[in-house]
This record gives structure tokens, sequence and C-alpha cells, in this order.
């Protein structure tokens, strides 16, 4: 990838200034200064809380945060080598496939659609697409019962296209770019459920502002395999992988689940096999 093409030529210009001094041409310029500059560039999201949020202090916390840091440090780069860039829904086939990230973690699900833009490592966790309603709206109980209601979603999601197309066709949907986007509304009555994985949606229930004000549906709609995005035919995938399996077998994948999902009580899946999507 792009990041290891500048080590590569930072490695051979300093191997060719090396033979330039062997031959006595002393040009003072073989510093070879390449090594400790190199960064990784992950895309994430930015208004997730428990998955990827950017902080008002400029700091990044969430589960794909720590998951893509295990992974980054397993490739070589430390955290201070990592810059994080928002990785909206709709954008990440396109940042992939531009190269402008290196790799994605912003609960990004492997479906055949974006696998015929980008590769997948993983999946590292299974969610379900569920839904958020305000806690004195009883009624909403089941699947069926969303449509003629108000939808929010977001654009170039699973979650949009699932009701679109399976879950509740006769839905009024509004998509937004991003799902914190629908909170307000959902607060103020402009939708009656906001509708993502239920992984997400725990993250925003706990928030302090909106404590005691949504509950989830609990309905697992669907299976949400997250994976890491790639660049199609990357050899990043099997690397990431193989940080994957690690990450789950020293009890590191348990660890990062309690701290991110814990706060929200998010009762999440046990951890996915590496390479077996569940649909
Ligand atoms: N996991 C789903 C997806 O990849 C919904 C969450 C999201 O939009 O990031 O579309």
């Amino acid at each position: 990838m792009k990041l290891r093409k500048v080590t590569a030529a930072a490695a051979a210009a300093f191997a060719l200034s090396l033979t330039a001094t062997a031959c006595g041409s002393d040009d003072g310029n073989g510093s070879g200064s390449g090594s400790g500059d190199d960064k990784i560039t992950v895309g994430i999201k930015f208004d997730q809380p428990g998955i990827g949020l950017k902080t008002p202090d400029g700091k990044y916390t969430g589960f794909d945060v720590d998951v893509a840091t295990y992974v980054a440090r397993q490739l070589g780069y430390k955290p201070g080598d990592i810059e994080w860039k928002e990785a909206k829904s709709a954008d990440r086939e396109t940042l992939l496939q531009r190269g402008d990230v290196d790799f994605i973690a912003a609960s990004y699900s492997i479906n055949d659609e974006r696998q015929k833009k980008v590769d997948f490592a993983g999946p590292y966790l299974l969610a379900h697409q569920d839904v958020l309603v305000r806690s004195d709206d009883d009624s909403i109980t089941k699947p069926a019962d969303l449509n003629n209601k108000r939808l929010c979603s977001v654009t170039g999601s699973t979650s949009a296209q699932n009701v679109k197309t399976k879950l509740a066709p006769q839905a009024e949907l509004q998509e937004y770019g991003g799902y914190s986007e629908c909170l307000t509304g959902l607060e103020n009555k402009a939708v009656d459920a906001l509708t993502t994985d239920d992984s997400i949606l725990a993250g925003y229930a706990a928030q302090d502002q909106f404590k005691g004000k949504f509950k989830l549906g609990g309905f697992k709609m669907s299976n949400e395999n997250y994976g890491i995005g790639v660049q199609k035919g990357s050899e990043l995938k099997a690397k990431i992988n193989t940080a994957l399996e690690k990450m789950v077998s020293d009890g590191t994948w348990d660890a990062y689940v309690k701290k991110n999902f814990g706060p929200a009580d998010y009762k999440n899946e046990p951890a996915p096999k590496i390479g077996v999507v569940v649909s």
C-alpha cells in the first residue's frame, strides 16, 4: 500500500546512498532518516459512542478504535503513527478505492455488494440490526410495526438498505450522513425510530444526555459481521486476519468488549471465527 511504498522508496534511497559512499562519492546525502516517520491512515466512525468516537478534546475512543490500534501495532505501527480519518457509511468503499485510508474499522458489515469493490479481513464482531425508539412509545413491538412509521437511518448503510428491500418497505425512511443526526429527530418526535446495529444503538441509549429517553426494540433483524475493509487484492488482509486471531486468543478481544460495551450494557455475541461470515 501507499505507506509500504514510502518505506520501500526510503530504503532504496538509503541503499543508493550507501553505494555512493562505498564508491567514494561523498555527497553528504546519506542520512537515511526514513524510519520512524511512517504513518498509517485508518478510517473510523467519529460519532458512534462505544464504537468509534472523536471526543471534544480530540481523542478517539471505542471498540473499533481499540481493534484498529491493536491491528496497527501488529503491522508495526505505534498508536502515535496512526492518522484517524472519518469514514462515513456512504464513503467507505471510495476511501479505500482511492487509497485515502489503509484500512477501515467502522462498524463495516461484510456483504457481497461491498466485496465487489473492497476486501475484508475478519469478521471481528457480530451485531444485529435493531431499532431505537422513545421510552414511552409502545407502538413498535415487532419489525412489521415499522411500516408506515417515520424511520431514520444512514445513507450507504446496510440498515437503510434492509429497510427498503425487506424489513419495512412501507416505512417513511429518512436517510442522513450519520446516525447521530437521527437522535435529535427521535427526541423531538420528527421521527419514530432510528434503525441500525444494536451495538451502535446501545451506545447512544447509554449517553448521559439520553439516559431513560430511548429504548432498544431487541428485534435482531439481521446479522452484521463487522470486517476490516482493505483495498481489493491488498496483502494487508492476511496480515490483519493474523492480528485479529491473536487479539481473540490472547484475551484482548474480551477486554475491549468489556471496556467499550460494558458501560452501555450491550449483550454482545461471542467472538466470531476469523474467516467465517454468519449469513
Ligand atoms: N453495519 C452496518 C453497515 O455497515 C450499519 C452501520 C454503519 O452504517 O456503519 O452498513
